[in-house]
Formats: C-alpha cells, structure tokens, sequence
C-alpha cells in the first residue's frame, strides 16, 4: 500500500518513545495514552472470490442457472486482504476499528428481501471470520438485510445473529434502502420500532448508513451520504424517537453531514417548533463522527458539539483515499486533525476511547475483555 514513509517514521518514533526504557515516566505516559478506536472502518478490500458471489448472485435474479456455489476463502486470502488496513493502522497509530462489510456494497435496493438477506449473512459471516484472524485490529459490526417496502422486523433474526452469535456491538441501519429515492417510511415511522426495541434489548447502537445511489441526481459519497447523515437528524429533531426509546443509541457519521456547520439552524427550529432543547431532545441518543477530511471542519465540530457526543473515526479504507496536497497527507488520516486540536487529556480520551466505549459498551466485546 501507498503508505507515506513519513508517516512510518513517526509513528515508530512515537512507538519507540511510548515503549523506551521502562522508567516511570514511560510507564506513566503509557498508562495516560489513550486507546485509539475508530468507529467506522469498512471492508472495502474484499477478495476477488467475494464479490464474484456477489456478482453472481445478482445475475442469478435474472437467471437461476448463475445461482452462486457456497462462498469458498480460506483464511490466508482472508489475512491478506485486510493487510492495507492494518498497516494504515500502524501507520496513523490506531488501534482498533469497528469493522463492517462496504457500505456501498449494502445495495438493499437489489432484488427481494430474500436477496438482502443471503448477502448480509454471507457479509456479516466474512466480517466475522475477519475478526477472528484479527482479533486485535477489528471489531465486528453488522449489515441488516433492509428491502424497499419491507418491514424492518425481518432484520431482527440477523441483528440477534450478529450480537449473540458473532459478539459484534453494533449495526449498519440503512435510513433509505431505496438507493436514494426515500420511499421507505422515515427513521422515526413505527415501521422501525421492533427493530428498535430488540436493539434497546440487546443494548446495541446503529451507525445510520446509507448505502449506493441508483438516483442520477446523487452522487454516492459526496451528496447521497452526507444528505442522508443531515436528514436523519431533522427526522429525530421532529419526532419523539428518543421519549419512545430513551436508550436507543444512533451514530451519525461523516461528521454528521451538515447538522455541525448548520447548529444554529437547527436550534432555532427545534424552538420555533416548540421543541426541548437539542442538547435535551436528542443529544443522550445521537453521536457523530469525525469522517471530516480537513482540520477546518474537525475544528468546527468539537467547537459545535458538545464533546461527549464526538467519537473518532477515519472511514478508512473508504470514500477519500487520496492525499491532500496542502498537507501532503491523507485526506482520512482524521487522527492527525485531532492530535491538532487543544483538548484538555480527558477530552482527547473521550474523543479516542471512552465515548466509543460508552456508545458501543465495548467493554462486552471480546478485544476489551482480554486488554481487562
Ligand atoms: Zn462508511
């Protein structure tokens, strides 16, 4: 992988000083290191043989002959094919990611329920057996088989499958799986609310993700996610989601579209609608990330939102993977625009480590049982 030499070089000299000598004040300072999590990672280095399935099992809608044969990968393609991800990793000094299939490879708007459904056991299974080869860089999160005009109650036997069966602390929740045409009931409609109460059962968060346009007027990764993070916020600023489920948990990614930029905008009409306050009405449920490729944005959203509610995340492998001239780094290397920030060290631990560990109850998954 186009990993930078420089980065290498820091990120060994930063592991060189953390581990040298064993004195006091190394250990001190090691103790006082916080756990860098990223809550948002994809497979987006699937094997051939992967997507061939899939590939295959989209044909077979048209013609049941290209039905696929069962998935064959051993474990050493497995390995290798999420190397690039571990050596960013290293690179950018994280150390574990919350790991689900590719969110553009989601596409719930393909065939029927049927279709949805194969794919996200055959992709939660590959994530799970990632996690397995890798225990110390990834953490498993699950896809839900979401069908257009489908009632999300056919997602719950896999949602019980990827926590109780696979031990994965979360779910991708796919607020249109219509593919950018939104004719499926909003987040907030009681069409999601079985979901929502085994969720609340089995304590787990969603991240709100969409997954590929098939709408020409929105492109993929600029427009339809980042219309889709903002517009799921308006759905829970105007509804009671969170009076009806207090413990529900949402995450909303890419920085949360445009709801940081636009916070006063959004304040003043939760008042014009006599509506609580934001920080009462929503902000015990809704958590953003920091997929925001650039210091001035990750500025603007630790000055915006409150920092309880920031958890780190880099996308990485994902939607941006050049290298930003300006700074001749990666556009979603995301944890050097924090380490910039002038946090206090309990605000830094809460951006890295803890918020995540709250949000996530990490603390059940098999990674944090072992660390102890
Ligand atoms: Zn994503």
């Amino acid at each position: 992988m186009n990993v930078s030499r420089r980065d290498w070089l820091k990120g060994a000299a930063a592991l060189g000083a953390a581990w040298a000598g064993g004195s006091p004040l190394a250990a001190s300072a090691q103790q006082t290191k916080p756990l860098v999590i990223d809550c948002h990672g994809h497979y987006t280095t699937e094997p051939k043989a992967f997507l061939a399935y899939r590939q295959a099992q989209i044909a077979a809608l048209r013609d049941p002959a290209q039905k696929p044969a069962a998935l064959k990968i051993s474990d050493d393609e497995l390995a290798e094919s999420v190397q690039p991800q571990i050596d960013f990793q290293r690179a950018r000094r994280t150390d574990v990611t919350l790991f689900s299939p590719r969110a553009a490879g989601m596409r719930h708007h393909i065939g029927p329920a049927e279709t949805s459904a194969d794919w996200s056991r055959v992709s939660n299974e590959i994530i799970h057996r990632v996690c397995m080869l890798r225990p110390d860089n990834f953490i498993g999160v699950g896809q839900l088989p979401q069908s257009p005009g489908v009632r999300p109650d056919n997602c719950i036997e896999e949602l019980e499958r990827c926590v109780k069966s696979y031990g994965f602390p979360a779910i991708n929740l796919n607020p249109d799986p219509t593919g950018g045409f939104w004719r499926d009931p909003p987040l907030t409609d009681r069409w999601y609310y079985p979901l929502y109460e085994r969720m609340v059962e089995l304590d787990v968060p969603a991240m709100v993700h969409v997954s590929a346009s098939i709408n020409p007027n929105f492109q993929g990764t600029g427009a339809h996610y980042l219309a889709a993070d903002t517009t799921a916020f308006m759905q829970f600023l105007t509804s009671d989601l969170f009076k009806d489920f207090p413990a529900l948990r949402m995450v909303i990614p890419h920085g949360g579209g445009a709801v940081p930029y636009h916070w006063g905008r959004y304040r003043g009409l939760a008042q014009d609608m006599n509506r609580p306050p934001l920080d009462q009405l929503l902000l015990h449920n809704v958590f953003f990330d920091t997929c925001v490729y650039h210091q001035p944005g990750i500025d603007l959203l630790t000055k915006v939102i409150p920092i309880d509610n920031i958890l780190f995340a880099s996308e990485m492998i994902g939607a941006v993977r050049g290298i930003d001239p300006s700074t001749g780094h990666y556009y979603d290397d995301t944890k050097r625009y924090i380490d910039a920030l002038s946090l206090s060290t309990d605000d830094r631990r809460k951006v890295f480590e803890t918020n995540a560990r709250r949000v996530y109850r990490l603390d059940r998954t098999d990674y944090f049982k072992r660390r102890g």
